[in-house]
């Protein structure tokens, strides 16, 4: 791959290859934030994909009960099991039904505080899952949701290979990040090498369309997310314990009671808890190699 690759028209069995180092038969896992991020990033690639697990670390539903309210429904439980069902709704579509569909049960912008308890559940579904490609978020301060994804997911990463198995391939779709004062969906943040771009073809467009309508509760907000292009690139470095750009974050304009300086230092934190959780799996010195996981 490329930096800043132009998009290529449709999926083939090379990009196929490129993305998941085999066809579409290889073990892939899905780390999302929230029941339809997975679709927003990847619905087009689900179409070909054929042995995938999904783990959304959040049920959706927030406890400010503001998004459920707006829709609804009288409880978070009924907001979450709404998602649930659109989520399963949307996966049916795959031609092959997912092999595991799971959520760590964490509500919708609770992420953040639950880093520890994330890492440790999605090391623990690496662990038995296996997969040979996991895909997750970018940490690029669209949703702290995000962010935390992307964070648990690398901490998992680290957790399994101080228990000595072979990590797999870590990809990122794209979510959404600050453009100014706007959003930016279906890239990722400027600078970034793009890895591999697929503007997808009229046949996908439908896939991913009818997967889109499977999500009645989310259609304000998924026409914020054009379905054209999808990208991907091979997970990069972060330094978790700094805002991932300068300037506001796009989620710092919703009242959430989180900022960016915040959210790196509850980061900072659950590395100190990891690191001494992995001491404990593993013998002395480890939250030096669980740094130097996240910053290779
Ligand atoms: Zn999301």
């Amino acid at each position: 791959m490329t930096p800043d690759a132009p998009l290529q028209e449709g999926y083939d069995e090379a990009s196929i290859r490129t993305l998941l180092g085999g066809g579409p038969s290889t073990r892939v896992l899905v780390i999302a934030a929230h029941p339809d991020d997975e679709t927003i990033g990847m619905g087009g690639l689900l179409k070909y994909l054929a042995n995938v697990a999904f783990v959304h670390i959040t049920d959706g539903a927030a406890r400010n009960m503001r998004a459920a309210r707006a829709r609804g429904f009288r409880t978070r439980e009924g907001y979450a099991d709404a998602r649930r069902s659109e989520l399963q709704k949307a996966l049916s579509r795959m031609r092959a039904a997912p092999i595991e569909l799971l959520d760590l049960g964490t509500p919708d912008l609770d992420a953040s505080y639950n880093l520890v308890t994330s890492s440790v559940a999605l090391a623990g579904i690496m662990k038995r899952l296996a997969p040979a490609v996991v895909f997750t978020h970018p940490y690029e301060g669209g949703h702290p949701d995000h962010d935390s994804a992307a964070f648990s997911t690398r901490a998992a990463l680290a957790l399994i290979e101080s228990a000595g198995m072979a990590e797999p391939r870590l990809m990122e779709f794209t979510s959404y990040h600050a453009d100014g004062e706007k959003l930016a969906a279906s890239r990722f943040l400027p600078g970034a090498p793009e890895g591999l771009g697929i503007a997808l073809t009229g046949e996908e467009k439908d896939f991913k369309a009818e997967m889109y309508a499977c999500y009645g509760t989310q259609k304000g907000a998924l026409k914020h997310f054009p379905i054209g292009v999808e990208r991907f690139r091979p997970a990069p470095v972060y330094d978790f314990t700094r805002p991932p750009h300068p300037g506001r974050l796009f989620y710092q304009n919703f009242d959430w009671g989180l900022k960016g300086a915040k959210w790196c230092r509850l980061a900072a934190r659950a590395m100190d808890g990891l690191g001494v959780l992995q001491g404990n799996l593993a013998g002395g010195g480890l939250l030096g190699r669980l740094i130097s996981v996240f910053s290779r």
